[in-house]
């Protein structure tokens, strides 16, 4: 693979705007991303939901954002290593070499980590036969809301996720019941009050036991009572699972960054302990950290003006006006 100015290791908000900056200021991008599409967390958590703190946009849908996101952030076309997680960093002095879980080697000359919180999974109910559903009847969140309309949909878990999505899909599935494990939520009030007066059935003090059908269709689902152990089947065509993610910096950690509670630590350049490595996003700590989009992308413009003066010496760091250009 060819030699690039900078690779951005994460394609969510804040390595796309890195990939963006980096292009403004002519220098060569890789963004390396372990899902199968850019957008991070906008599209792997919370696609459907909408934003209301960008910049410029009142209110605006996590997947609509992401899409300019992804048409701003390619548009100087940066090199799409996607479906790779970035495992190792090897110092060669004057570049470093990425090396990928696909066997890949990524020469570069700068990085950048924007890697959120890690390559994350979604945490599953734990029972037999799950994965032979996933993808078909038992979905991690929603991507597509279209998919649950006319199904006998059970929404699992307690949380803010679980709640949004069963007053969220309420008007297009046939039924819905939210199955949690105890009665004590860590949603909102105010849409636990919404659910309670919904054509939602709830099944407090519940657990998913059993799976029930074939070739990928669910037919049934077998739930525990936590306190009595009773069983009781019920009818349902899709499941919407929402008890979390469980996230780690995995094989960033093994790299020699500076880590506190799973971020990287940077300076005011955002550039970590390990020369020419910046770190921007979430997955960065310093003394006035807030985990946010405005902030992340901030600190990827930062992060890619101190890298461009490592690649060019003479280069200003103080970028210019983009309104100055014609792009
Ligand atoms: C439900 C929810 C609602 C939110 N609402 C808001 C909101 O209203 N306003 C707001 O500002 N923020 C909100 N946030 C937070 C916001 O989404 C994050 O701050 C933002 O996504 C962080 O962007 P990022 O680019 O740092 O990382 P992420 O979006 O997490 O993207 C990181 C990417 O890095 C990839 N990756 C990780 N490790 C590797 C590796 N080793 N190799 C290759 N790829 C890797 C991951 O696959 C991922 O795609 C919300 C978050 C959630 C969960």
């Amino acid at each position: 693979m060819n030699l690039v100015d900078v690779t951005v290791i994460g394609g969510g908000p804040c390595g796309l705007f890195a990939s963006f900056y980096a292009g403004l200021r002519g220098m060569s991008v890789r963004i390396i991303d372990s899902l199968p599409e850019l957008g991070g967390q906008l599209m792997a958590l919370y696609p459907e939901k909408y934003i209301f703190d960008m910049p410029g946009f009142p209110k605006v849908l996590a997947k609509d954002l992401a899409r300019d996101l992804i048409a701003q952030g390619t548009q100087f076309h940066p090199k799409l290593v996607l479906e790779n997680t970035a495992v190792s960093a090897e110092d060669m002095g004057d570049q470093w070499v990425l090396r990928t879980d696909k066997g890949l080697e990524l020469p570069t000359k700068t990085v950048i980590i924007s890697a959120g919180a890690g390559a994350f999974a979604p945490t599953k109910i734990g029972v037999d036969r799950e994965d032979e559903f996933v993808g078909t009847s038992v979905f991690y969140g929603v991507r597509d809301r279209s998919i649950f309309t006319g199904k006998k949909l059970l929404i699992v878990g307690g949380g803010d996720s679980a709640f949004d999505w069963a007053m969220n899909l309420n008007d297009i599935a046939e039924s819905i019941t939210l199955v949690h494990r105890r009665d004590v939520f860590k949603a909102h009030d105010h849409s636990v009050e919404i659910v309670k007066n919904s054509s939602v059935t709830m099944k407090l003090f519940y657990v998913v036991k059993e799976l029930h059908g074939s070739n990928g269709v669910l037919e049934a689902v077998t739930l525990e009572n936590t306190q009595t152990k009773e069983l009781e089947t019920v009818s349902a065509d899709a499941i919407c699972v929402n008890i979390g993610f469980k996230s780690s910096l995995g094989p960033l950690k093994e790299w020699g960054l500076e880590i506190e509670k799973n971020q990287i630590k940077v300076d005011s350049k955002y550039e970590t302990n390990l020369s020419r490595i910046f770190a921007v996003g979430d997955v960065a700590t310093h003394g006035s950290k807030l985990k946010l989009i405005a902030t992340g992308v901030g600190e990827a413009a930062t992060a890619v003006c101190f890298a461009k003066t490592y690649i060019d010496p003479e280069a200003k760091l103080f970028p210019g006006h983009s309104s100055d250009l014609e792009l």
